[in-house]
């Protein structure tokens, strides 16, 4: 408890409340004046101190936690599908077709169809076929991605529009998949999707600011009060706009591709690095694709393809020049790297810059980290590095991961609790559009490891599991490390952002399988209320 002048002007009380601190983990009551926690105590400490300004807000016994900090979104990419096409959990293939008629016959003719997040292994991993939508797509150029962004479908229209050849060779760091006579099947991998990007025209920009409002609306319902996204220069035009107009509602740390490290480095020296709702500072870069893809960079060929090991997108070279160039830039790397050829490839370049560029608060990042090598556990808490990891993954991938990387492989995957164990600095995220961006979702798939198709009542690799409170300190004060913001968020605590989120229930008290269960009750991001508590 701090005496402050300032008056207060809400009050949450009654609550559970979980501060993050280690020194001080409970309290009963928040005091915030505009956009700052002014104090953290019990009920009757904060009534003291509500006046006729103050509104008071009764959690009736729900847990109060710091706003959610989501380290890894698309968060454009994310807004856009939320008016396309939904096919993340379409079951069957006739399912997935009977979607994509029903939406194209709502389309304007010509324009194209994006979006998706389909899945295949829904419907027992056959991929999709132009084949299956070309009949009742015949006037809307398709191009619809795989939820892990790293394979699409391309209609005839869409490969069309593009100009790719009919036949013709692969592309580095791709794969295009063809048929029986050569052509393409419509599925585009990694790099090669690029042949259909660059014919997708560009979203307009009001277009742009509605998937921009509709991501803040969509966070702020599930008690996401920060970002870190990973995106373009583009898409920072788009935050920056709305940061200008005062619009901001989520806070947003906006990382730029990697290999454009020298461009940042001088938008820093111009203008800084931003404020508290728009930062700038952060490079994402690319070591390799994804498991679904069987693009993620293996050290032994997939279980389930003899002779096939992944690949990797950029090469060895530019991945450590950019690194290296970016970090003497004073600028934050942060990469993503997913199969354990890929992570054990950047932990060495991180190492061997860390080496050659001497000592500084660097906090270099893995993104997913998702198949570890064993001895490569402990690098990650020895180097500082921070494995930036979506639980929600885990019970997705569980479903099918064993057949792609075989049971032995499966024991440090998504391996939260050998990472924490060895003082890896867990920072917690979606991947949205991936996977949904819902924290609660996130700290359920964490704590039970329970796969989507419920056959691992137990957790799958049960010895990999956290708990409430690590997954909690995954989503609050390791996002604000991950983003340099710890000073200003992550915890309940007098002078920090008044970003505070209320549940219905104690977390650490409920049946841990039903934890996702739970709802937000309130968000507040910076002093201001974005969500209204509902009845239930
Ligand atoms: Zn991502």
């Amino acid at each position: 408890m701090t005496t402050n002048q300032h008056p207060v002007t809400i009050a949450i009380v009654n609550g559970i409340v979980w501060t993050g601190e280690p020194d001080k983990p409970w309290a009963t009551a928040v005091a915030l004046s505009d956009d700052r926690i002014t104090a953290v105590g019990s009920t009757a400490e904060i009534r003291l101190r509500v006046s006729s300004q103050t509104k008071v807000i009764d959690a009736r016994g729900g847990m109060v936690v710091p706003g959610f900090i989501d380290s890894h979104v698309h968060f454009l990419a994310g807004g856009m599908n939320l008016a396309s096409v939904q096919l993340r959990d379409a079951r069957t293939p006739s399912d997935f077709i009977s979607r994509i008629k029903a939406f194209a016959a709502t389309a304007p003719r010509g324009t194209w169809i994006t979006g998706g997040d389909w899945d295949h292994e829904n419907w027992g991993g056959d991929l999709p076929l132009r084949s299956w939508i070309d009949s009742i797509t015949p006037d809307n150029p398709v191009w619809i991605n795989r939820l892990d962004g790293h394979m699409a479908l391309a209609n005839s229209a869409a490969i069309r529009a593009a100009g790719v050849p009919m036949s013709g060779g692969d592309v580095a760091g791709g794969t295009i998949t063809r048929d029986a006579s050569g052509q393409p099947s419509g599925i585009f991998k990694d790099n090669a999707q690029e042949l259909i990007d660059r014919a997708v025209p560009d979203p307009d920009p009001a277009m742009l600011d509605r998937a921009l409002d509709a991501a803040m609306t969509y966070a702020n319902a599930r008690g996401v009060t920060s970002v870190d996204h990973m995106g373009t220069w583009s898409d920072l035009a788009v935050f920056e706009r709305a940061h200008g107009a005062g619009k901001l509602r989520t806070r947003i740390y906006a990382a730029v591709p990697l290999f454009t490290w020298a461009r940042l480095r001088d938008t820093v020296a111009a203008r800084g690095r931003g404020d508290s709702w728009l930062r700038i500072g952060g490079l994402k870069g690319f070591v390799d694709g994804s498991l679904g893809s069987h693009t993620a960079a293996m050290m032994q060929p997939f279980t389930d393809a003899a002779g096939d090991s992944g690949l990797l997108v950029n090469t060895p070279e530019n991945l450590y020049l950019w690194t290296s160039n970016a970090d003497k830039a004073n600028l934050h790397v942060i990469v993503h790297a997913i199969g354990d050829r890929a992570i054990n490839l950047q932990l060495g370049i991180f190492e061997r810059v860390e080496r050659e560029n001497g000592a500084r608060d660097r906090r270099f990042r893995i993104e997913h980290a998702q198949h570890i090598a064993p001895p490569d556990l402990v690098r990650f808490g020895q180097l500082g590095v921070i494995p930036s990891m979506q639980p929600y993954h885990a019970i997705d991938d569980g479903r099918w991961a064993e057949k792609v990387i075989g049971p032995e492989r499966a024991r440090t995957t998504y391996a939260f609790r050998a990472l924490r164990d060895t003082r890896g600095r867990l920072a917690f995220g979606s991947d949205w559009p991936v996977a949904p961006a819902t924290p609660l979702e996130g700290i359920y798939a964490a704590v039970t490891r329970r796969t989507l198709d419920d056959k691992h009542p137990g957790g799958w690799i049960p010895e990999q599991k956290i708990t409430v409170e690590d997954a909690l300190r995954a989503y609050t004060s390791g996002g604000a490390y991950a983003s340099f913001e710890e000073r200003e968020k992550g915890s309940l605590a007098p002078g920090k952002l008044a970003d505070v989120v209320i549940i219905d229930r104690d977390l650490t008290k409920v049946a841990p399988e039903t934890i996702r269960d739970a709802k937000i009750d309130y968000t507040i991001v910076g002093g201001i209320q974005m969500t209204e508590m509902k009845e239930h």
